[in-house]
């Protein structure tokens, strides 16, 4: 809303409290900081936010003074006052306060010689309004936090300083909402990737180019044998193909003229060679779906890949696992027949919904894309389109599924369904995929010899069923806190010996679950076995065996789970109970 050309004007009153909150800022920043210039300050989800550039830099400590004097402002009860200026005037204006950025606003925004500005108090900004009546109306907010933004989202322009803030129509709202963010701020999977040690992210690799580390990798490798095999189950053939190719290929895909801004640069070498890192695994199955003559017999074929995809994200824009540069997408590509396709739309749902099931990924929603009506944009006619898109709708509505509408969100080469899923931040991301696709098969000229012997283009489902290893796993650190279940856990037994005496029972009681391809650590530490305890509930490790003389006497096991029960058991029985839990991955 508001700003000129910037955003979507709303009525919302959420978003016009916010939005007014935003000037608030602006008008307490002005007022502590004369030569400051301000940008653009638009509601955000849960609050707002105002770009300023700064003659010396603002931190986080700086937020309570400009909170305060936000809080001054509000009691003074002034209103919004509207004015029209003509472009002059509001050129003159602004240029008279310094504002360069509001000017460059005017000059590429405002069309015609009307100008809306708001006034409140001193401050003046351009913006259309709607707002509050009053700044008294201004009761329950906060600021947040200071990132860096770049003017305009362009890296060229100058990094301006971006303050947050949150703002509800009641204290109560506002303070539940910062409980809200304390819990988030506990499951952030960033945070707890560190604490737990399963994984890192270091400047001299780069930023989005995140390390798995041990314990991070296994979970990693549960994750992809569970997927692998379960698709193996489901007729998928897996494959390994190279994570770059000739930029040619994807010259014939399209990828390069239509998805070139997300791809690296491509490498170039003296023998006229010319090298991509791969955005998408699709050439590649396409390639090898070409590898030989296929028929009507070999299809539906389902060609699936852990591969690895590169996509220069800007820096910005980067977030833990969950926003990378490069990741490893559980992707597929069937080719079917069009009388398969409907089929397989829906056994490509189904199996998301199965691997949803066993992940507890429990909240989620299905957004169907489809393009706009924006020329060159898109490969394809109408009528392909229209087929496409009419199948997920029918695949959807046969398995009773609801969703909503995204005009303009599609692949360029066909409309998609995605699942959208939440993270702890209630940041929304995509995490499974399904795509119809008449595009490609054309492009590269795809044919299967059909029943009666001539030669029929077949149609292409791209899907990701788990989406790629690191959003997923991003998205789990968070749904468990940590605590994965016992088949995902880095270490599922943690052996405490009592004292150096019960080291042999120790290790007799880690054969016996290694044997059981459990996972399982002694800890032998020269530590109190309180401390031993309250390490490994710390890891969130689901059992821990304390093991002492009686116990190694009559060859049974002391057995304390994460969540604080306790069993006496043998051996024996433990071993096989937690080998049963992982085998069934219960939950
Ligand atoms: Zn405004
Ligand atoms: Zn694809």
């Amino acid at each position: 809303m508001a700003e000129y050309g910037e955003h979507e004007s709303s009525e919302d009153p959420l978003h016009v409290l916010r939005h007014s909150t935003a000037h608030l800022l602006a008008a307490a920043v002005t007022e502590l900081y004369p030569d400051a210039r301000y940008g653009i300050g638009p509601p955000v989800q849960d609050g707002f936010y105002y770009d300023f550039a700064f003659s010396k830099p603002v931190s986080e400590s700086d937020l309570p003074a400009i909170e305060s004097r936000m809080r001054r402002l509000a009691q003074e009860d002034r209103p919004f006052a509207q004015e029209t200026m003509t472009r002059e005037q509001a050129l003159a204006e602004f240029r008279r306060r310094g504002q360069d950025y509001k000017i460059e606003l005017i000059k590429d925004k405002v069309e015609g010689d009307e100008v809306s500005v708001y006034r409140t108090g001193d401050f003046l900004d351009l913006c259309r309004g709607p707002h509050v009546k009053s700044t008294r109306d201004l009761k329950a907010f906060k600021l947040l936090r200071v990132a860096g933004a770049y003017w305009r989202g362009d890296e060229k322009q100058p990094q301006l300083t971006r303050i947050y803030g949150t703002a509800w129509s009641t204290q109560r709202e506002l303070e539940e909402h910062l409980k809200f963010l304390e819990e988030a701020e506990k499951r952030d999977h960033k945070k707890l990737g560190k604490e737990l040690k399963l994984f890192t992210v270091d400047e001299r690799v780069g930023p989005g180019l995140p390390l798995w580390l041990p314990a991070g990798a296994t979970v990693r490798r549960e994750l992809e044998r569970f997927i692998v095999d379960e698709e193996l189950a489901r007729g998928y053939l897996h494959v390994r193909t190279p994570d770059v190719a000739r930029l040619d290929l994807y010259r014939q895909s399209g990828h390069a003229q239509l998805y070139g801004e997300n791809m690296y640069p491509p490498m170039r070498f003296e023998d006229g060679e010319e090298l991509e890192l791969r955005p998408v695994n699709c050439p590649h199955h396409i390639v090898v779906f070409q590898s030989e003559l296929r028929s009507y017999r070999d299809l539906p074929m389902r060609i699936a890949e852990i591969g690895n995809n590169w996509r220069y994200e800007r820096s910005g824009t980067l977030i833990g696992l969950n926003r990378v540069r490069a990741f490893a997408l559980n992707d597929a590509h069937i080719f079917c027949t069009p009388d398969q396709l409907m089929d397989e739309v829906k056994a490509a749902i189904d199996l998301a919904l199965y691997f949803s099931d066993v992940l507890g990924i429990d909240e989620f929603s299905y957004r169907l894309s489809a393009r706009d009506d924006v020329k060159d944009k898109w490969l394809g006619t109408e009528e392909q389109w229209e087929r496409a898109q009419a199948a997920l709708i029918e695949a959807l509505e046969s398995m009773g599924q609801t969703y909503e509408l995204g005009v303009g969100e599609a692949a360029f080469y066909g409309p998609k369904i995605d699942f959208q899923v939440k993270d702890a931040h209630r940041r929304e991301f995509t995490n499974s995929t399904v795509q119809v696709d008449f595009q490609l098969p054309e492009r590269f000229a795809l044919e299967y010899v059909a029943e009666d012997g001539t030669r029929q283009r077949p149609v292409m489902v791209h899907r990701g069923a788990a989406g790629s290893m690191e959003r997923l796993f991003s998205y789990l650190i968070e749904r468990y806190v940590g605590a994965f279940p016992t088949w995902l856990h880095p270490v599922q037994v943690v052996v405490v010996p009592i004292t150096d005496a019960q080291h042999d029972y120790a290790r007799v009681i880690a054969e016996r679950l290694r044997k059981l391809k459990l996972r399982v650590e002694v800890d032998d530490r020269p530590e109190r076995m309180q401390r031993k305890i309250r390490d490994a509930q710390a890891r969130k490790v689901p059992y821990m065996t304390i093991a002492g003389a009686r116990e190694a006497e009559a060859g049974r096991v002391n057995v304390r789970d994460r969540a604080g029960a306790q069993t006496d058991e043998g051996l024996d029985e433990f071993a096989e109970r937690v080998a049963l839990e992982v085998a069934e991955r219960r939950r």
